[in-house]
C-alpha cells in the first residue's frame, strides 16, 4: 500500500508479499488505525461479532436479546410524542414488531416505506408500542439475500471508515492467501514441536477462523478472546516481546566492562561505619550486584525496593565497590532536592572514608556557579573526583568522565529511556560500558516485570529496616480540615515534624505556586508558635536546599511543600504528614508522599484531605491508598486500574506495547511464551528471527539503541 512496498516486504520477512493498490484517503484512514500493510489488516481483529447467520420467525422472538429478523414495513410514519421519532411496523406473518428510530435521515424516511421488506438485527425490547427494536440495524433486501454462513465480525474502526468498508478489505487481504498455498505456509513462523507443546493451532487457521467464525463458535469465548484461536495471536505476541527482550539481554551481556573485584576495602570499612546492620533484603542485593560487577560483562540491574527500604547504601556501597577498583562512579537523581540531599549523605558516609585516601566527590547540578561547575567538570575528566552527584546536568555533552565504571540511576522511572542510556554512554575508552544499576521505589508487578523489564536483572529489597511503625493513613473530607490542625499542633509541641503537601495543579505551574504561597500564609496565621518551611519548584537550588537544611535540622517544624518532595527525601524525625486535595494524585504519587514519613521509628501519621464530589477513579484511588500500605499491592492495583501503558510511562517511549496480550488475564500465556522463547532461540535460531521480524518489523529497532 505504501510507496516503499519493497522495503516493507524485506523489513517483514514471513508478511504477503503483493501489496494491493488501495485508495489513498482509505489508506490514510487506515494509517490511523496502524495499519501499513497486509500483515496489519489480517491483524487487525475484530472487536465483537454480530450473529447474522438465522432468521427469528417474529411472533416467536426472544426478549431483551440481539437477534435478527426479516419482514415486509407494513406501516411507516414519523411521530412527534413523546418525541420525534420515526416509527415502523414489520410483519412476517408469524408476527409484527416495530422499529423506532430517534434520529434519523431523510433518506431512511424515504428508504422505510410501506411495502419494503427489511432485514433487522437488534435487541427485542417490550416497549411503549409493544415488542420493537430501537435503533436496529436494518438493511433493505431487494431480492432473496442469502444469509451470511459466519458470524459477522465488527472491526474497531476511524472516523470515515466504516466497518463493512474495513471487512471487505480484509476478507480481499485474506482470499489473496488463502488461494496460495506458498504464501499460507510462509505465514507460519512457529516449528511444529512448538505448536505441538502448546497445543496451538496453526496461525493461517486461527486467524481465518477469527475473521470468519462458523456460526457455532462460541460468541463469548470469541470476545472474551480465550479461545484457541485467540491464544494462539497473543501467544506470538508475547513470544515475539520475550524474544527481542532475551536478544537485547544477551546482545548487552556480549559487551565488556570493567572487572570490578571484590576487595573488600572501602565497603567493609563503610559497613562498619553505619550505625546500622543491613537488613536480609540489602544484603541480597548488594551481593547480587557484587557478582555482576566481577564478571567484565555490563551488569544491567533494577533494584527495586518499597520506599523506605534503604536502597541508597546499597548504591553506596556499589560505588565504592567500583572506587576501590580505581573507577568512577556516577549517580543521578530526578530532581535537584533529590540530588543534593543524595550528595549529603554520600558525603556524610564517604567522608571519612574519602579523606585520609585523598578521594572526593564531585557534585553537579543545573544551577550551579559557572566556576565551581569548570572545577567540578574538570575533576570529574582527570579522575580526582571518584564518584560524581548530581541530576541530569550530569549527561550533558561536556560532561567527560575520566574512567566510569558503574552508573547508578535513582528513581529510575522518572527518567526517560534516552537520559538512561545516555549516562551508561559515558562510559570508558577501549569500548567498554559502564555498569549500570537502576533503582525504584515504584514496585513493578510480577507480569510487567517478566514482560516489559525482561530485559534487566531484578533485585528485589523486600522488607523494611527493623523498628518501623507503618503509617496510619486517614481520609478527611476538606470541610473537617480543623481537625487536622489540632493534630499539627499537638505534633510539633511533642518535637515532633510535619509536612504539609499543596495541591498539584497539574495546569498552571503559577498558580500551583500561588497556592504554595497562600497556604504557608494561612497556616503561619494559624501557627504563630511554629516555625514554618516552604519548599517549591521556583526556589533556587540553594533557597531549596536552604530550606530542607532547616527542616532536616529541626529548626522549622512544619515544612509546606509542593510535590517537589515526592522522591526520596528522608528526614525521619517527621512523623505527620497532611496531603491537601489527594484526590487529584496518582496512586505511586501519593505512597511516594506517604514515605516520607514513618522513616524514624515512630508512630506516624498520614492525613489524605480531599474534596467531594470525588469521580470514581478518584474515589477508588483513596480508597487503595487507604487499604494498602505495601508498595508492591498498590502498584498492581493501579495497573489494574491504568492498563500497563500509562503505568510504564517514560519506560514506555522505547518498548511496544501489547496490542493482543493482556498482562492480567494472560499471565498463563506469558509464562509459557518466557519457557517457549528460550528453547525456540536455541533450537530454530533463523525462526525465531523471523518470528520477532514479523511481528515487530520496524519497531525492533530501539533494540540497537
Ligand atoms: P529508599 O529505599 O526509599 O531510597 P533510603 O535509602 O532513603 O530509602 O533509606 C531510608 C532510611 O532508612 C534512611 O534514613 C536510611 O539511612 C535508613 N536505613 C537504611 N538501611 C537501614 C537499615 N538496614 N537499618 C536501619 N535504617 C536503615
Ligand atoms: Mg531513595
Amino acid at each position: 500500500m505504501k510507496g516503499n512496498a519493497g522495503q516493507d516486504s524485506g523489513h517483514r520477512a514471513a508478511g504477503p508479499p503483493a501489496i494491493r493498490a488501495i485508495h489513498q484517503a482509505t489508506q490514510e484512514k487506515l494509517a490511523k488505525l496502524g495499519i501499513a500493510d497486509e500483515f496489519d489488516l489480517m491483524l487487525h481483529l475484530p472487536l465483537r461479532y454480530d450473529d447474522e447467520t438465522h432468521l427469528y420467525p417474529i411472533g416467536d422472538v426472544p426478549l431483551n436479546k440481539a437477534v435478527q429478523v426479516e419482514g415486509n414495513i407494513t406501516h411507516s410514519e414519523i411521530l412527534f410524542r413523546p418525541r420525534r421519532q420515526l416509527v415502523c411496523q414489520v410483519e412476517d406473518g408469524s408476527g409484527s414488531l416495530f422499529m423506532r428510530f430517534l434520529n434519523f435521515y431523510g433518506s431512511q424516511v424515504k428508504a422505510y416505506s410501506k411495502g419494503v421488506r427489511v432485514r433487522l438485527l437488534g435487541e427485542i425490547r417490550s416497549g411503549f408500542f409493544g415488542v420493537e427494536m430501537v435503533h436496529p440495524k436494518c438493511r433493505v433486501i431487494h431480492k432473496h439475500t442469502p444469509l451470511p454462513e459466519t458470524l459477522t465480525p465488527v472491526y474497531p474502526s476511524t472516523a470515515g471508515l466504516s466497518s463493512e468498508t474495513l471487512r471487505r478489505l480484509i476478507q480481499q487481504a485474506l482470499q489473496q492467501i488463502a488461494d496460495n498455498n506458498q504464501q499460507r505456509e510462509d505465514l507460519e513462523t512457529l516449528p511444529e514441536a512448538l505448536l505441538k507443546r502448546y497445543r496451538l493451532p496453526g496461525f493461517w487457521d486461527s486467524v481465518f477462523f477469527l475473521h470468519n467464525p462458523p456460526p457455532e463458535a462460541s460468541i463469548a469465548l470469541l470476545q472474551q478472546r480465550t479461545h484457541p484461536a485467540w491464544q494462539r495471536i497473543k501467544f506470538d505476541e508475547l513470544l515475539a516481546q520475550q524474544l527481542s527482550m532475551r536478544l537485547h539481554y544477551q546482545q548487552r551481556r556480549s559487551g565488556s566492562a570493567p572487572v570490578l573485584r571484590e576487595k573488600k576495602e572501602l565497603t567493609s570499612a563503610l559497613l562498619q561505619s553505619l550505625p546500622f546492620q543491613l537488613t536480609r533484603g540489602q544484603q541480597n542485593a548488594f551481593s547480587e550486584i557484587r557478582k555482576d560487577l566481577v564478571t567484565g560483562h555490563p551488569m544491567q540491574r533494577l533494584l527495586q525496593g518499597d520506599v523506605g527500604s534503604g536502597k541508597t547504601v546499597v548504591a553506596a556501597l556499589a560505588v565504592l565497590a567500583a572506587v576501590e577498583n580505581g573507577y568512577q562512579a556516577a549517580l543521578m537523581a530526578p530532581t535537584e532536592i533529590l540530588a543534593e540531599q543524595l550528595y549529603q549523605k554520600f558525603s556524610g558516609w564517604l567522608d571519612p572514608l574519602f579523606a585520609p585516601r585523598g578521594l572526593m566527590i564531585a557534585w553537579l547540578s543545573g544551577s550551579q556557579k559557572p566556576k565551581q561547575r569548570e572545577n567540578m567538570l574538570a575533576s570529574i575528566a582527570q579522575g580526582s573526583a571518584s564518584v560524581a552527584i548530581g541530576t541530569h546536568a550530569l549527561v550533558q555533552e561536556h560532561v567527560e568522565f575520566h574512567r566510569l565504571g558503574l552508573a547508578i540511576v535513582d528513581e529510575q522511572h522518572r527518567f526517560g529511556v534516552h537520559q538512561r542510556l545516555a549516562l551508561r554512554m559515558k562510559g570508558t575508552a577501549a569500548r567498554m560500558v559502564p555498569h549500570q544499576l537502576m533503582m525504584s521505589a515504584t514496585p513493578i508487578p510480577r507480569t510487567l516485570s517478566m514482560s516489559y523489564y525482561a530485559d534487566l536483572d531484578v533485585s528485589v529489597i523486600d522488607e523494611l529496616p527493623p523498628g518501623r511503625f507503618p503509617v496510619v493513613t486517614k481520609l478527611i473530607a476538606d470541610e473537617r480540615r480543623e481537625e487536622v490542625t489540632g493534630r499539627i499542633r499537638e505534633a510539633c509541641r511533642s518535637g515532633k515534624q510535619a509536612y504539609w503537601v499543596c495541591p498539584l495543579i497539574e495546569e498552571s505551574e503559577a498558580l500551583q505556586l500561588k497556592t504554595a504561597l497562600e497556604t504557608h500564609g494561612k497556616l503561619a496565621a494559624t501557627f504563630p508558635e511554629l516555625e514554618i518551611g516552604l519548599v517549591h519548584g521556583r526556589l533556587s537550588a540553594r533557597e531549596k536546599s536552604a530550606a530542607m537544611e532547616s527542616f532536616r535540622k529541626g529548626e522549622t517544624q512544619l515544612l509546606v511543600a509542593t510535590t517537589v518532595i515526592e522522591v526520596g527525601v528522608d528526614v525521619p524525625n517527621a512523623s505527620l504528614m497532611v496531603i491537601e486535595h489527594a484526590e487529584r494524585m496518582g496512586l505511586s504519587q501519593l505512597h511516594q508522599l506517604r514515605g516520607r514519613v514513618g522513616r524514624g521509628g515512630e508512630a506516624s501519621i498520614c492525613i489524605l484531605l480531599y474534596q467531594k464530589p470525588l469521580s470514581p477513579i478518584a474515589r477508588e484511588r483513596l480508597r487503595i491508598i487507604f487499604e494498602h500500605a505495601n508498595g508492591f499491592e498498590i502498584a498492581h492495583e493501579d495497573l489494574k486500574l491504568r492498563g500497563p501503558g500509562e503505568f510504564l510511562g517514560a519506560r514506555q517511549s522505547g518498548v511496544p506495547m501489547l496490542r493482543f496480550a493482556n498482562l492480567e488475564q494472560d499471565g498463563n500465556l506469558l509464562a509459557a511464551a518466557q519457557t517457549a522463547a528460550s528453547e525456540f532461540l536455541r533450537e530454530h535460531p533463523y525462526a525465531a528471527q523471523r518470528h520477532l521480524q514479523r511481528w515487530l518489523g520496524k519497531k525492533s529497532e530501539y533494540l540497537r539503541a
